[in-house]
């Protein structure tokens, strides 16, 4: 009878402890998957993982929506898939913080602040001709500009400055090809080996010192003995890429070990007025002289499709109205910094800088912080996919 009277309240307390466990784990999973829709004010933000898990996550419907908000078109059946694998691995509120800090950890990511700001005063220098594969183009241009002056080059750095930030508080390793620490250039050839190289070239490239220093700080539990020994087992050749073997994306890649992850080159077009929206261009197989896209073509696809996605929900634009008949994807064969990448590349054209409407959003730094993080989760999505 004793027994009888004290079991039932057991049983209830440990229903109710059962369902207090579950309700934590649906809120970590869902503040967890609100990351990429809470992080539109950029640096200032830092805390913002902190931040996001806590207090206004809605359940799981707001993973499906945000999912879905990534989704606008062609690339919809993918974000799913994607979102259906995070939450299992951050369902423990105590690996929350870490496991974004390291969510990227050992990939490389290229980025390409399209043209340089001093290229305006090297005419000569970025006129010379190089060898693209299938022809030659002028190693660089200067870039567009809004009518109101505010250069293409001053727009891409910027936004690539800022989507380094995102990258690295993701673990990332973030390898840029310019910085304006350089008079000009670099020439569309060297911008293409950059991302080639980025995983080797990370330790010893000036321009890397950055994403050096973030390897050693968000590194250090895995010693450098175990990069060496978990590489010797894919490849002993790869001695000059031995931080890259953390990534576990390296075991995929054999190919393109000393390469970077992905790669994309910002850039924002000059056309006419009233052409207006983003978009995304993607390598066409080439084969020829140097180029080989062959075995880039269908990665980079992925890549630029949920680059497109993720920059659509970011900032709010549509894809472009002139050019990829709506899908806001082209594909190019003329490119130098597609025909000679062996790493996944795209460019995303981000706008119009000649519309005045797109102009509008480009000298916007919020707007600017949008596209960052559009291009941000887009990458995210495709190495964590
Ligand atoms: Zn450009």
């Amino acid at each position: 009878m004793s027994n009888g009277s004290t079991f039932p309240p057991h049983r209830r307390l440990g229903v109710r402890l059962a369902l207090a466990l579950a309700a934590l784990l649906a809120v970590c999973s869902a503040g967890w998957w609100a990351w990429g829709s809470s992080r539109g004010d950029g640096p200032a933000k830092d805390g913002a993982p902190k931040a996001a898990p806590a207090p206004s996550a809605p359940g799981p419907s707001q993973r499906r929506s945000d999912a879905e908000a990534g989704g606008a078109g062609t690339g919809d059946g993918k974000s799913p898939t994607t979102g259906g694998d995070r939450p299992e691995k951050t369902s423990d509120d105590a690996d929350l913080k870490g496991n974004r800090a390291t969510l990227l950890k050992g990939k490389v990511v290229l980025l390409d602040p399209g043209h340089n700001p001093g290229n305006r005063e090297h005419p000569r220098e970025i006129s010379r001709s190089v060898d693209v594969g299938n022809g030659r183009k002028e190693c660089d241009t200067t870039g567009t500009a809004t009518n109101a002056g505010y250069s293409e080059a001053a727009f891409t750095l910027d936004v690539a400055r800022r989507a380094r930030t995102l990258l690295r508080e993701l673990g990332a390793t973030v390898v840029f090809t310019q910085d304006a620490d350089r008079p000009y250039g670099p020439c569309v050839n060297e911008r293409a080996a950059a991302g080639n190289t980025a995983g080797a070239g990370n330790k010893t490239d000036t321009a890397n010192t950055a994403g050096a220093a973030n390897k050693a700080s968000d590194g250090n539990t895995a010693a450098p003995e175990n990069k060496t020994d978990t590489a010797s087992t894919a490849s002993a050749g790869n001695t000059a890429g031995t931080e890259n073997k953390t990534g576990a994306a390296n075991t995929a890649h054999t190919e393109h070990k000393t390469g970077a992850d992905a790669a994309v080159s910002i850039h924002a077009d000059g056309s006419g007025a009233g052409h207006r929206g983003f978009h995304v261009i993607l390598p066409a197989r080439v084969t020829a002289g140097a180029a080989d896209t062959s075995p880039i073509v269908k990665p980079s696809r992925e890549l630029g499709e949920r680059l497109a996605d993720r920059f659509a929900a970011a900032t709010g634009s549509a894809r472009s109205n002139y050019i990829g008949g709506g899908t806001g994807l082209d594909v190019r064969a003329d490119l130098g910094g597609l025909n000679l990448s062996t790493i996944p590349k795209v460019f995303i054209e981000c706008g119009n800088m000649r519309d005045p409407r797109d102009a509008a959003q480009f000298t916007d730094p919020e707007w600017r912080q949008k596209a960052a993080r559009g291009i941000t989760e887009g990458i995210t999505d495709f190495l964590t996919g």
